[in-house]
């Protein structure tokens, strides 16, 4: 949405800080990613962590995508927002027994294992049920990401996944279960990977493991690649939807896919980044020795990823026309980190304004919490205000 767009009247009778969705692009977003996954009849699970809040989760299954859950609590929001539980998958490195036993007793699709304790586990509870749990391996493909070392996963001695030494030892004890049925292998590298380079080498080394699992006679019905896709943070307005063309056209020119095998992914981030914005007021412009700062009333209570991850979101005055100026941009939050950007430009500021943060869809809202006592953040949404 450009600077300009937002119907600024209509957020100055709204409480601040808030989530705005812009529906309409999240919808293009969702029509351009199935559109380019069934050129190739791949299927598309939207990972739910990005994500959850229940409006935005049924505008997705409308699409038709799957969900990727990595919790129960994530696989019942799935279940109440309308995917299907046959369209549902399940990773974690510490799936609880209730959360194991929930996507048992709804037929989940597929439980994405991370180690060799957890395949006995579902095991064991599955043959309680009398059912057959069908699962895939999460492997460490061993590929660099390039991504923040907080969000990387798919490289050695990490907490998720099976590392490739270790990969035998586990389709041996898989052998002798009678309650879990391999039916694919899943990989998860990293996120914000917006280096195409990572995804190519990701394919070329699952053909690989492919070959490897063959010369053992096992045959794989579904390849998980996981997600990752990146977006740009920098420049909100002039790619809004990323570009699932190239993402796609990767994995089909690379992969080779055996007859009757599925080929599957889980975006989160791509899918609804670029849809969401926190909308927040300056409280106070504080004027330092040199610098100036702009104190606004959301912090990382409602948007944690600079705080956390240095992440980067662009930032604008929607109140404001005036000539440029320089600010660090805070909350009021009592943490040195509670900072969302440093010598930041933006229109002269003034106590009221309204600051746009944008590209916030993705790993906003879901991770607010209430510390400081804060209440967490409302939401609306651009076909509803
Ligand atoms: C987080 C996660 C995803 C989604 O990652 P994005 O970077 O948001 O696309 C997909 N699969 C798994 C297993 C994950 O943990």
């Amino acid at each position: 949405m450009l600077k300009g767009t937002f119907p600024v009247e209509k957020f100055k009778a709204l409480q601040t800080p808030f989530y705005f969705y812009d529906i309409e692009l999240l919808k293009e977003t969702l029509k351009m990613v199935t559109t380019e996954a069934n050129k190739y009849g791949y299927h598309v699970h939207y990972a739910v962590k990005a994500n959850a809040n229940p409006r935005i989760l049924s505008v997705i299954s409308s699409f038709g995508l799957g969900a990727d859950c990595v919790s129960g609590g994530e696989i019942q929001a799935a279940l109440n927002a309308g995917f299907p539980a046959d369209k549902i998958v399940y990773a974690g490195v510490g799936k609880a027994d209730w959360e194991i036993n929930l996507g048992l007793d709804n037929n989940i699709l597929c439980f994405n294992v991370e180690s060799a304790v957890e395949l006995q586990i579902i095991n064991e509870l599955a043959a309680a049920k009398n059912k057959v749990a069908s699962i895939a391996l999460r492997i460490n493909p061993e590929v660099d990401a390039h991504t923040h070392a907080k969000i990387t996963t798919g490289m050695k001695e990490n907490k998720f996944g099976i590392n490739l030494s270790l990969l035998g030892k586990v389709l041996d004890e898989i052998c002798t279960l009678k309650n879990v049925k391999l039916t694919g292998i899943h990989s998860h590298i990293g996120s914000q990977i917006t280096d195409m380079s990572a995804f190519r080498n990701l394919a070329i080394r699952v053909n690989e493991i492919q070959d490897e699992l063959e010369a053992r006679n096992i045959k794989i019905q579904n390849i998980n690649f996981g997600g990752g896709l990146g977006i740009d943070y920098y420049h909100p307005n002039h790619l809004p939807i990323p570009a699932f063309d190239n993402y796609f056209a990767v994995f089909n020119k690379l992969l080779q896919v055996r007859p009757g095998q599925q080929v599957h992914f889980e975006p989160g981030r791509s899918i609804v980044a670029q849809c969401g914005t926190l909308i927040s007021k300056v409280l106070y412009v504080k004027e330092g020795e040199i610098k100036k700062f702009a104190i606004l009333d959301a912090g990382f209570t409602e948007l944690i990823r600079p705080a956390m991850y240095d992440a980067h979101h662009r930032m604008e005055n929607i109140s404001s026309d005036e000539e440029i100026e320089i600010y660090d941009v805070v909350g009021p939050i009592c943490e040195s980190s509670d900072v969302f950007g440093k010598d930041v430009e933006l229109n002269k500021t003034h106590r009221g304004d309204l600051i746009a943060l944008r590209s916030a869809g993705a790993y906003g809202e879901v991770m607010a919490s209430q510390y400081n006592c804060r209440q967490l953040p409302k939401a609306y949404y651009s076909d509803q205000l």
